[in-house]
């Protein structure tokens, strides 16, 4: 490739609302055969609302939006300030946690007036040995099974309820998923969320392909894995979560709406975080190297 043609290609790129760090990136897109993308924030807008709450018996829906609000007020995760905003909205000013711990890719927990105070996975329910009854995890499976995400609340030492958070896939997304089959690559959808979520997401958007339940330090190792297997892979996200996995995929493209750590990761920024640019980022590479070849 003349420097000449790809830095063309670069400013056309720009037109596109593609942000391309050099032009020798262009490159790397020859090769790509496998598309990874991160769920939250990427293949869904990741603007998520409270949408249920289940409590356990002898639990109130006040002080099960309360002590969890409380918590997530203090987490700036997606699905923490679902958690805060709707717990607010309905049950008034929170109180400030007296303590509190960000678990990433689990939840949080922390002190609540006096209550040890859980939020998240079951996993980090277990890790307390706190085990979800039978009537909360039936719940919490019909909202996955729907493409909710669920999340359990717990506090001194037993599980209290179960909250849901929805949150919509992007209009473009299937669009954009069947384009890059169009382009011969395979797509794949990776998130730290629950199985069902992923599946059900998965299946709204054409992808067959998920590995979920992955922690955010282990997304970087996934994107090792496929690459020991002979596949070229380019990574699409938006989170702190994604950073290492941009960094290592052979094209990593980060959201512009998604957070710094991600862009500085990534070799191309989609500047509107539109999916379907990833596509047109994909074509425009290969048509720049093409002209030249
Ligand atoms: P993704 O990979 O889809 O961007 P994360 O890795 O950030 O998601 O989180 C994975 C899972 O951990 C979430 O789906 C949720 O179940 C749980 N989780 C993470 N942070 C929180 C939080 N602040 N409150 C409740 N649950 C959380
Ligand atoms: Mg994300």
């Amino acid at each position: 490739a003349t420097p000449t043609a790809l830095m063309v290609g670069t400013g056309r790129g720009a037109q596109l609302g593609i942000l391309i760090k050099g032009p020798e990136v262009l490159e790397s897109t020859r090769r790509v055969d496998t598309v990874v993308l991160d769920k939250t924030g990427t293949v869904t807008t990741g603007r998520m609302a409270l949408h249920e709450v289940i409590t356990a018996p002898g639990v109130s829906e006040q002080d099960l939006l309360r002590l969890a609000g409380a918590l997530e007020h203090a987490s700036e995760h997606p699905i923490a300030r679902a958690i805060a905003d709707g717990a607010a909205e309905r049950t008034g000013t929170l109180p400030a946690p007296e303590s509190f711990e960000n678990i990433a890719g689990l939840g949080v927990q922390g002190v609540v007036e006096g209550h040890a105070v859980l939020v998240g996975r079951e996993k980090l329910l277990s890790e307390w040995v706190i085990e979800l009854p039978a009537g909360l995890a039936a719940a919490k499976a019909a909202a996955e099974a729907e493409g909710r995400t669920a999340v359990a609340v717990a506090w001194d030492g037993e599980a209290r309820g179960v909250l849901t958070v929805a949150d919509a896939v992007k209009d473009t997304s299937a669009a954009a998923i069947a384009e890059l089959r169009r382009l011969g690559l395979t797509p794949v959808l990776l998130t730290g969320d629950n199985k069902a979520v992923a599946e059900a997401v998965a299946r709204e958007v054409g992808i067959d392909e998920v590995i979920a339940e992955v922690l955010p330090q282990d997304k970087v190792d996934v994107v090792k894995r496929l690459q020991a297997e002979g596949r070229s892979v380019a990574m699409v996200g938006d989170g702190v979560n994604d950073a290492a996995a941009l960094a290592t995929a052979d094209l990593g493209l980060a959201m512009g709406t998604g957070t710094d750590a991600a862009i500085e990761a990534g070799d191309l920024t989609l500047v509107r975080g539109d999916l379907l640019v990833a596509a047109d980022a994909i074509r425009l590479s290969r048509r720049t190297l093409g002209t030249i070849k």
